[in-house]
């Protein structure tokens, strides 16, 4: 079946995307929302190294973990550049690698971005989990209004009571 990469360049990221890259030898993922203008929106509980002069015009910039804002270099940390993919068929799920592709369809561009932006404000995902909780949980959310669905089974996003309810009433994107 072979791993298909989704490497993407960066002069092709659209805003709302969802991408990811690889860490320490491709047993870890980071993930996190595109948001445009070189910045990424994303989940982390590590503390982030983000000392760099275009990671502090960001806001929240003072923030080491949750949920924080950084440049695109910074969210890479020099690992390489690929875009998550949504709507992919349950056959073609089942064959990726996981972590690559969600059955589930992306919403639209704006109510993504309105997400990421919300929960970047109130640093509103709770505790990381790497399990439960996780960076791929958080840009998932911030694409489909739901948690990941792993192994066929949608997860029950945990932190329901800490979305503010005009992002709980924005899930308009249908059922996967
Ligand atoms: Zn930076």
């Amino acid at each position: 079946m072979g791993f298909v990469s989704h490497r993407v360049e960066r002069r092709f990221l659209r805003a709302g995307d969802h991408i990811y890259s690889w860490r320490t030898g491709f047993v870890y993922s980071h993930h996190g929302i595109y948001m445009g203008e070189d910045q990424v929106v994303h989940f982390t509980c590590a503390s982030a190294s983000r000392s760099c002069a275009a990671c502090e015009m960001f806001e929240y910039s003072d923030r080491d973990s949750g949920v924080i804002a950084s440049c695109l270099d910074c969210f890479l940390k020099s690992g390489s550049l690929r875009r998550y993919k949504y709507g992919v068929s349950k056959r073609r799920y089942w064959m990726k690698r996981p972590g690559t592709c969600n059955t589930a369809e992306s919403g639209p561009v704006e109510v993504v971005m309105e997400r990421a932006e919300s929960l970047l404000a109130k640093n509103g995902f709770g505790e990381y989990n790497l399990l439960k909780n996780n960076c791929e949980d958080f840009a998932t959310f911030c694409k489909t209004g739901q948690g990941c669905n792993r192994n066929g089974t949608a997860r029950r996003y945990g932190q329901a009571s800490l979305i503010p309810p005009a992002l709980a009433s924005s899930r308009r994107n249908p059922k996967p």
